[in-house]
């Protein structure tokens, strides 16, 4: 069974009048332990596919499944769990919260899951838990910076970190190099490489460059609305 399965999804953006048609039917799925690139030039749908993929909107007609079962006609309350256990998100934009240092970013998740009682009573092993993912992405000594002290890469490894908090078996990544330069970048992407061949983590990475997706297992592209066939474009 995949681990994720997007099927016949379609999406509509309306504009006043105007209606954006953005994905026209797409079908693709991801098996546990890839790390898959969707590509497809800006203003393609890449975005609007992943929130829909992480269940932060839904789509107006077809299906995402999630090991199996449906997942984009949750209710509030159990897409908010899902999201929480079991899919980590990063964005190009980083996201962090600037007033956080690097590790109280890192511990947000786990502050949101068991409430501050909650986290409160076993704050010393999260605490441990996000410095050991703060140094496994070479982050360790930067833990009591905020935001505004952090590079590029660096606030994304902190997000990644972060993602990483609650255990997912799923990484949804948007753009993560796009604010980046070329050699940051593939340090980020080496990072998200070693996850998913150390721990088995599921990738699906979205991005518009070419360079991003070769560092992928397979590429799924987006044309028109819909996947194009790879057989074709190999051709
Ligand atoms: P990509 O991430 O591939 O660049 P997006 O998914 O962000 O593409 O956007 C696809 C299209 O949908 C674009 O034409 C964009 O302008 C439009 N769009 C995205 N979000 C909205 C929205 N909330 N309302 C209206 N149109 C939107
Ligand atoms: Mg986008």
């Amino acid at each position: 069974m995949p681990l994720l399965q997007a099927i016949d999804v379609r999406k509509t953006y309306h504009k006043g009048a105007t209606q954006v048609p953005v994905l026209r039917g797409v079908d693709f799925s991801v098996d546990a332990g890839e790390l898959v690139a969707i590509t497809g030039q800006s203003g393609s749908g890449k975005s609007t596919l992943l929130h829909l993929l992480a269940t932060l909107d839904r789509p107006d007609s077809g299906e995402v499944r999630y090991e199996g079962a449906r997942i984009d006609n949750l209710r509030t309350a159990a897409r908010d769990r899902l999201r929480n256990r079991q899919i980590g998100m990063i964005f190009q934009a980083y996201h962090l919260l600037p007033e956080l240092s690097a590790l109280e970013n890192v511990l947000t998740p786990v502050m949101l899951r068991y409430g501050l009682a909650g986290y409160w009573r076993r704050r010393a092993a999260f605490r441990q838990r996000a410095s050991e993912l703060l140094e496994r992405v070479g982050l360790g000594p930067r833990a009591a910076h905020k935001p505004r002290e952090l590079s590029g890469g660096e606030m994304q490894r902190t997000a990644i970190a972060r993602a990483l908090m609650a255990e997912p078996k799923l990484l949804l990544a948007d753009e993560p190099t796009g604010n980046l330069d070329q050699t940051t970048g593939q340090g980020v992407l080496k990072i998200l490489r070693e996850l998913n061949q150390e721990t088995g983590l599921t990738v699906i990475l979205v991005t518009h460059d070419g360079e991003v997706s070769a560092a992928a297992d397979r590429t799924v592209s987006l044309v028109d609305g819909r996947v194009a066939d790879g057989r074709l474009r190999a051709a």
